[in-house]
């Protein structure tokens, strides 16, 4: 038994499932190619929005890191303080995007 997203509304569910539990729709009218279709569709979806999220994380990153340096900001002022605080969290944020991603690669069947 394996878990699919439906594709009317996302939700996870059997795909031994006559019906989506959450929305009712009837998956028998689906076969299952166009069931494997989908859930390709909505894996290149999560890959991207993946995608974006680690740009995000690159973006605070970068902000910080050159906001501390460009504006010559002093140790201890709240504008340094944030700019660390922005380049330690896309760091991190980047390095957790970056190994679900790589998980997310190697789960392919
Ligand atoms: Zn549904």
């Amino acid at each position: 038994m394996a878990v699919i997203s439906c594709p009317g509304c996302k939700k996870k569910i059997s795909d031994k499932a006559k019906e989506c539990s959450h929305c009712g729709l009837s998956l028998q009218a689906l076969d299952s190619d166009k069931i494997a279709n989908l859930n390709k569709v909505d894996r290149i979806h999560q890959a991207q929005k993946l995608m974006n999220y680690s740009f995000v994380a690159m973006l605070l990153f970068c902000g910080g890191f050159l906001f501390m340096f460009w504006d010559n900001v002093e140790q201890g002022t709240w504008q340094h303080t944030t700019a660390m605080i922005s380049s330690i969290i896309g760091f991190i944020l980047y390095i957790i995007i970056r190994i679900k991603l790589l998980f997310f690669k190697r789960n392919k069947k």
